[in-house]
């Protein structure tokens, strides 16, 4: 992907797009792959990176969901463990599977969550992963070692799958793009062009590198801006009654001591009635997450002191060592768009399925549902746009479409794995120049020719898309994030041919973020 090829593909479109896709994460950048695979042509508009929302900063989970099974939803447990099938083939090299390990310290623990993990696996059908267990307490310590032992029980275990939510949708954006897809990250949409009738016939949007103002239209405009949703409806019409209930989650990450084997844990239980998880990722410890309705969206949103106490004392009651504030080596916040149900007070308990909403403007909205079924999300989303605007129907095919960098395996590409088929791309850059080769930093794996690859074929454009979104610096260790910045601004200004003050700029806009991702300066608990 070359931003400028993007863009100059943009100004030169005299006839209207078939479909103007507003917003970048799962959602968009899905419905961008359905679009352009089945032969549409599309544009997607993203104000900032692509994944800067909610969609870099979840769980990491392909799952079914064991809670929503719990809420008796089991149809949307059944569509996501089919896709999470999809995913698992289409996407082998972003895509793992999982053991997750309940721990039990009282009694009716084995028959409650064994029984309902029974059900998880009849759901999973012939798209199971492997069968669930109960587990005598030595097992449970050979899967997890640093499990709390006192009054340890057992355990239960059963399977899911884990991904990396950036990287996956950098893939995404690169399958779209080679399927013919015309994609932009920093380029806002401001407002819809809209007919006598007040039908939405396009976008009005600014590129921000130039400070172009753009005017692009389109037979049909999909609104796929996540929590943003309310805000794109409204320029379609102020008086719009709102569909998003907004609610933060937020991440913890610790040292991979924290949970060195292989197998994750679950509390399905919280006391406060969450699901907790830790998890083992990218060679750290996930832990996660909460459930907080607020008011304010935000690109950027920011943890609650009470938040973070409370994944730490959660964790502590689990783990053999009790995490500290100290520990946390990065805290990062998501904010999930869901629909709202006009009875439930709780967010916890509002529906994941999605939503697709014609205006009677004709802007199209989705929002909703989960990473995990963001192909369905777009399969019924581009249905539903093409039928609006009266585009001819075409078959989705992206039930068998291959992510780009599909490779069967990726164990063999070690720390290069994510990339897939790309790899070998990534490995020439340190070929021609073995500088590229060596660490960014001593404690995370990522090197210059990831930096030189983000530019060159992912459209990284600033310090933060490279080690945010492009690599996972940020998310896994924000002050080694903040100390590589310097170097990373140096490997891409002559690519991006940017001068001395534009790295300056960079590197501080840069640790300035970062410093939110750090515990320091975050407040004490009164
Ligand atoms: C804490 C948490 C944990 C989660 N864990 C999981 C999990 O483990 N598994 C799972 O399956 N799901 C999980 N989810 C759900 C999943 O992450 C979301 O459903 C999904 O990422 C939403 O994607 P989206 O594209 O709809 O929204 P977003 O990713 O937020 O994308 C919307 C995009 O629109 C852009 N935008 C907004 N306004 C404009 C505009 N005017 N012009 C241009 N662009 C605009 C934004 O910048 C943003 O990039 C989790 C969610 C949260 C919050």
């Amino acid at each position: 992907m070359n931003r400028l090829d993007m863009l100059n593909r943009v100004l030169r479109r005299a006839q209207p797009w078939d479909m103007v896709i507003i917003g970048g994460g799962a959602t968009g950048v899905g419905s961008a792959v359905d679009a352009a695979s089945r032969g549409y042509e599309v544009l997607l508009l993203e104000q900032s990176d692509f994944g800067k929302g909610t969609s870099s900063r979840s769980t990491k989970l392909v799952h079914g969901g064991v809670r929503y099974l719990e809420q008796g939803n089991i149809s949307l447990v059944m569509e996501a463990l089919r896709e999470r099938n999809i995913l698992r083939q289409n996407a082998p090299h972003l895509v793992r599977d999982l053991a997750f390990v309940v721990p039990r310290y009282d009694w009716w623990e084995a028959p409650l969550y064994g029984v309902g993990l029974k059900v998880y696996d009849l759901l999973a059908g012939k798209h199971g992963i492997g069968r669930s267990q109960i587990l005598t307490r030595e097992e449970t310590l050979a899967r997890i070692p640093t499990v709390n032992r006192e009054g340890l029980r057992g355990g239960v275990v059963y399977y899911d799958a884990q991904f990396d939510d950036a990287r996956l949708l950098i893939s995404l954006a690169l399958t779209a793009a080679d399927a013919g897809a015309v994609l932009l990250n920093y380029a806002p949409v401001t407002g819809l062009i809209k007919e006598a009738d007040c039908s939405v016939a396009g976008v009005e949007a600014r590129e921000i590198e130039s400070g172009k103002d753009l005017r692009i239209r389109a037979k049909v405009v999909i609104n796929a801006t996540g929590p943003f949703c309310d805000n794109v409806r409204r320029l379609a019409d102020p008086r719009v009654a709102p569909m998003i209930a907004p609610s933060q989650g937020v991440h913890l990450v610790l040292d991979r001591s924290f949970l060195p084997g292989d197998s994750a844990i679950i509390v399905p239980h919280t006391p406060d009635g969450r699901v907790m998880f830790a998890i083992p990722w990218n060679g750290h410890t996930l832990v996660g997450t909460t459930d907080t309705a607020i008011q304010e969206i935000s690109l950027e949103p920011h943890p609650l002191p009470e938040e973070v106490d409370f994944i730490l004392q959660t964790a502590g009651r689990y783990l053999h060592q009790v995490p500290a504030r100290s520990d946390v080596l990065s805290v990062f916040v998501g904010i999930r768009p869901l629909v709202k149900s006009g009875r439930s007070a709780s967010t916890a308990a509002l529906s994941r399925d999605h939503t697709i909403r014609v205006d009677s403007s004709g802007l199209v909205s989705i929002a909703g549902g989960k990473w995990t079924t963001y192909r369905r999300m777009a399969e019924d989303c581009i249905d539903q746009a093409a039928a609006r605007s009266r585009l001819p129907k075409r078959q989705v095919v992206t039930r068998q479409l291959s992510i780009h960098g599909f490779h069967q395996e990726p164990g063999r590409l070690g720390s290069l794995a994510a990339y897939g088929s790309d790899s070998v791309a990534v490995q020439e850059i340190v070929r021609d120049n073995p500088s590229m080769g060596e660490p960014l930093h001593p404690a995370l794996p990522y090197c210059g020719a990831e930096v030189v690859w983000a530019v060159r074929a992912e459209m990284a454009r600033t310090v933060e898309d490279v080690l945010a979104r492009r690599t996972r610096a940020l998310f896994l260790n924000a002050r080694a994030a903040s100390e590589m910045a310097a170097r990373v601004a140096a490997i891409m200004a002559p690519e991006l041919r940017q001068t001395n003050a534009w790295q300056l700029q960079q590197v501080n806009a840069f640790q300035q973020l970062a410093r939110d991702y750090m515990m320091t300066g975050f407040p004490v608990k009164s």
